[in-house]
């Protein structure tokens, strides 16, 4: 199957199944943003579920104690998506969250600067450099049919352009060279700005006060809610470092280019954890992390050879880390041998407890304003709080260290969604083959657990199935459905992923015994009603 075929698909599939819609779609949609439709709230809840379970109430279950460093503590929390300004000040991202982008002055629209692509095409003395925002297989593609136009050719005349091999993203150009570019949205050369920077963060205003005074910011992470918490918690728990903060909530980037379907979006939700441990064993806890976490990801169902621990190169840490790796997942939508970052774990160093504790904010300044020392320095103005721990066994005092798991929900959902699709061919009664859809969702994060279908809508098989389906429906989210032919109601079960389907048929009016049969291998075998709610949870593992 054509990998762009496949994400096509995908993603139609998706909507006709309610799955995933463009938000706001009878207007148009807004780029950028995502609805959850009914199967898609489902999975997503799931993976929410799972995630939380697994990294927060069920950690120290589920690890081997070899493979930790010690035991530890797990505890969540939900914060507010507008906090006072000062976090983002002193997060650094009031100052550096940003992105370098480009407009065209003629088609009054912004792309991002390193992620405009292009290709120098060149016919008798004239060399212009074309670009395009085209998805990566249909590049060269665009670039051709865009290169034809402005020479004035046809198709058949593509012989009479040289083009230069590589595809360069427009970063890689001299400013001299930015004078002879075709920008992607129009016909004309020179039209793209220089690059400017432009901050992620969506900005609005708190109260009555529209002026600056009254200016906030939509979360662009849920970690600083954590950071600043961080002294909350210990007060208020008995917990004892090291402990881990779970938070799972909405984030918003105004991101310049977002695309590949729910992949890069402005309103998004982040499943993020806080590790606070002895400076003495971060590096221990951040090797731990690393592991669990990709781990995690394959208990689920992903494949172990589309997923990637990729470590960043120096170049490419920020100031205060020792270290970042991301999972990286194979997307469809990516060319081959290319991978997407599902997740980021960071080792933060104690950057961000010393950021919000240092300094002072001197409440009679206003946010955001910057305040400069006798040396003509900008002020770092932190709350001025003491956000150091003290053991209380070793009488130590140290601001402990930051090791930071740093999931997208969206991700994952698009993530398990790509490598559940599968296509099958199925024989109809004619002995016609069919290729139809299979979802092959790991039963802890598939939408239903079960369907529970009567063969035939009479001899008392309704009423036995709605008394089983009472009976799941009390542990798990379940389907019932008693129309159309039996092949068919397993097909649509297929299609939406349910693992287990529940046929009542004349033998369970002679035994109480029904059929289940499993979505992926479409094995069947009979128990008994009894057994049917162990059975199902048994499978699902939860
Ligand atoms: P990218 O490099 O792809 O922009 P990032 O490195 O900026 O991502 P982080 O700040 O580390 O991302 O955020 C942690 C996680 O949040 C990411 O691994 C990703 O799963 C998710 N995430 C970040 N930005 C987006 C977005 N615009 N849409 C959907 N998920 C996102």
């Amino acid at each position: 199957m054509a990998v762009e075929n496949l994400m096509d698909k995908l993603v139609a599939h998706c909507k006709a199944n309610g799955f995933l819609f463009q938000s706001s779609e009878i207007y148009g949609g807004l780029n950028g943003f995502w609805d959850y439709g009914p199967l898609g709230v489902e999975l997503k809840r799931n993976i929410k579920e799972a995630w939380w379970k697994d990294m927060c109430q069920n950690h120290n279950e589920l690890v081997q104690p070899a493979q930790a460093p010690s035991t530890y503590d797990m505890v969540g929390l939900d914060c507010t998506i507008i906090m006072h300004p000062q976090v983002w000040k002193c997060s650094g991202h009031y100052d550096l969250f940003h992105d370098y982008m480009v407009d065209c002055r003629k088609s009054k629209k912004r792309y991002r600067f390193d992620q405009l692509r292009g290709q120098w095409v060149a016919r008798d003395a004239q060399r212009i450099f074309v670009t395009t925002m085209a998805e990566p297989e249909h590049e060269r593609e665009d670039i051709s049919r865009r290169a034809l136009k402005f020479f004035n050719l046809r198709s058949k005349d593509l012989e009479k352009l040289q083009f230069e091999d590589r595809v360069l993203t427009f970063d890689k150009l001299t400013a001299e060279d930015r004078g002879v570019v075709l920008g992607p949205d129009t016909d004309e050369l020179g039209t793209l700005t220089d690059p400017r920077e432009f901050n992620l963060m969506f900005k609005t205003y708190v109260g009555a006060l529209s002026g600056e005074e009254g200016a906030a910011f939509l979360r662009p992470e849920t970690a600083q809610g954590i950071f600043v918490n961080f002294k909350n918690v210990v007060d208020s728990t008995r917990i004892r470092v090291p402990f881990g903060v779970a938070q799972v909530g909405k984030s918003f980037r105004n991101e310049i280019t977002p695309r590949n379907f729910t992949f890069r979006s402005r309103e998004f939700e982040q499943m993020e954890i806080e590790f606070f441990c002895h400076p003495g064993q971060s590096s221990d806890w951040y090797q731990y992390w690393r592991n669990r976490r990709l781990q995690w990801y394959k208990d689920l169902g992903l494949d172990g050879e589309r997923l990637k621990l990729r470590e960043h190169e120096q170049d490419e840490l920020s100031h205060y880390s020792c270290g970042t790796a991301d999972i990286e997942y194979a997307f469809p939508f990516l060319p081959p041998g290319e991978y997407g970052e599902l997740e980021g774990i960071a080792h933060r160093g104690d950057f961000d407890l010393r950021s919000h504790s240092e300094g002072k904010l001197d409440p009679k300044k206003r946010p955001l304003e910057v305040e400069m020392t006798e040396e003509g320095q900008p002020r770092h103005r932190g709350s001025g709080k003491d956000l150091s721990y003290r053991d209380d066994l070793t009488n130590e005092r140290f601001i402990p260290h930051v090791i930071e798991p740093s999931a997208g929900a969206d991700r994952a959902t698009l993530a398990f969604l790509c490598q559940a699709y599968h296509e099958v061919q199925s024989s109809e009664s004619g002995g016609k083959f069919e290729s139809r859809v299979v979802m092959r969702f790991h039963p802890r994060i598939a939408p239903y657990k079960a369907a529970v279908l009567p063969l035939v809508k009479k001899d008392g098989m309704p009423e036995i199935a709605a008394e089983i389906y009472g009976a799941l429906k009390k542990k798990f989210n379940v389907f019932y459905d008693e129309k159309s032919a039996i092949g068919k109601r397993y097909w649509r079960q297929d299609k939406i992923g349910t693992p287990y389907c529940i046929t009542v048929d004349s033998q369970t009016l002679v035994d109480r015994t029904v059929t289940i049969r499993e979505r992926d291998s479409m094995e069947q075998w009979r128990i008994s009603i009894d057994e049917v709610v162990a059975e199902i949870e048994k499978r699902i593992g939860t």
